[in-house]
């Protein structure tokens, strides 16, 4: 990554009649790096993809890609390119072919275009006897690897990704992630990518931005986005969490609605009112007494599930149900109905208010 922008939106807006499908969003893009764009169906993801790609004309802002001006700029003119969500080649053709089919569109000859197939495939650790292989006779992750070949045939300067992921079954797509990452890395170019999975984003990315409603709601790392989420929207987009509503009670602590308990937090900002208090499970733990962290409660175990490496515990406190999560060589030997501590330190909790 340079620091420096490939691609810049100013405050990007595509309307559909009264709905804002993309809500003046401002962001830069910077060269070489991986950026993903999560948010749930109906955010507006595709919307501003297709504005990005050319696909779709912006209502209104600006898309500067090296500080110039593309609002305009038909698809097949932007020098950036799309991996389509199905990542669809063509069938029944060779490997090769597939990858060398926007060099002959643009008549560059044969053994040219042979060189620069070989070339991509070796980049991508595609055997070279791959080169007449038929792609339906590829794996999976081969045939990502052929449609990321052909993707960069076009030497595109960006690389667009629509879910390519998302129908494929979970342990290759754990996979592929991976592959992408690497892939990305040996490529150095600037890749964007949306998906609706957090989870996803998380594995790959340099940078998250979560849509929401059509606006970009926090732009962060993986880290940042993980343990700093500024709402609650973006806390319970990954993986488990609890959450805790709370109120301010005039003091450096909240006071937990449901159970009544007074919680220590991070600072509390000047003028909170309500919100929630957000803690991961694995920063919860069993206690054997109480002055071991400094928010405690009483509870008890209701359930425990294990997940492979880790073990999740459910426990009741009055009728809130906190989740503790242990490396499974840490699991806690207690049995359904046992009375338990359970505990945190204030910073290991983040305040937010939506
Ligand atoms: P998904 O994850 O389901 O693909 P998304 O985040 O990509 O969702 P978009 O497809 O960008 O969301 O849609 C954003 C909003 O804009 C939705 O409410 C959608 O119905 C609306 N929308 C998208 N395209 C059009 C269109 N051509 N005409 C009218 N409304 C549209």
């Amino acid at each position: 990554m340079t620091g420096v922008p490939i691609l810049q939106l100013r405050s990007l807006t595509k309307t559909f009649g009264s709905l804002a499908a993309v809500d003046k969003i401002d962001l830069d893009f910077d060269e070489g790096e991986f950026f993903t764009i999560v948010g749930p169906s109906g955010s507006g993801k595709t919307t501003l993809l297709r504005m990005l790609t050319g696909m779709e004309t912006p209502t209104s802002g600006e898309i500067l890609l090296r500080g110039k001006r593309i609002n305009d700029l038909p698809a097949n003119k932007r020098p950036t390119c799309m991996v389509f969500q199905s990542l669809a080649l063509f069938p029944h053709r060779s490997v090769g072919q597939n990858i060398e089919f926007s060099l002959k569109m643009k008549g560059v000859d044969p053994a040219t275009r042979k060189a620069r197939a070989l070339e991509l495939m070796s980049q991508l650790r595609l055997p070279e006897s791959y080169y007449s292989k038929n792609v339906t006779k590829c794996s999976g992750g081969e045939r990502q690897r052929v449609a990321l070949a052909r993707a960069l045939a076009y030497e595109p300067d960006i690389l667009f990704f629509d879910e390519p992921l998302s129908a494929i079954d979970y342990k290759l797509r754990k996979t592929l992630e991976k592959e992408l990452k690497d892939i990305h890395r040996e490529t150095g170019k600037t890749f964007i990518y949306i998906t609706h999975s957090l989870e996803e984003a998380m594995v790959m990315s340099d940078r998250i931005g979560v849509m929401r409603g059509g606006k970009l709601i926090q732009v962060g790392s993986p880290q940042e986005i993980y343990s700093a989420p500024h709402t609650k929207f973006v806390s319970e987009f990954i993986g488990d969490v609890n959450i805790i509503g709370v109120t301010a009670d005039g003091t450096a602590q909240v006071k937990a609605k449901e159970f009544g308990a007074s919680l220590k937090t991070p600072a509390v900002p000047e003028g909170f009112g309500a919100g929630y208090l957000v803690v991961r499970p694995e920063s919860l733990r069993f206690l054997s007494k109480a002055d071991e962290a400094q928010n405690c409660l009483e509870g008890r175990l209701y359930n425990e599930y294990v997940l492979g490496s880790r073990v999740q515990y459910q426990v009741r406190v009055g009728d809130h149900v906190f989740i503790v999560e242990k490396l499974r060589q840490q699991a806690f030997g207690g049995h359904r109905d046992d009375k338990v501590l359970i505990g945190w330190d204030a910073d290991d909790s983040i305040l937010v208010t939506d």
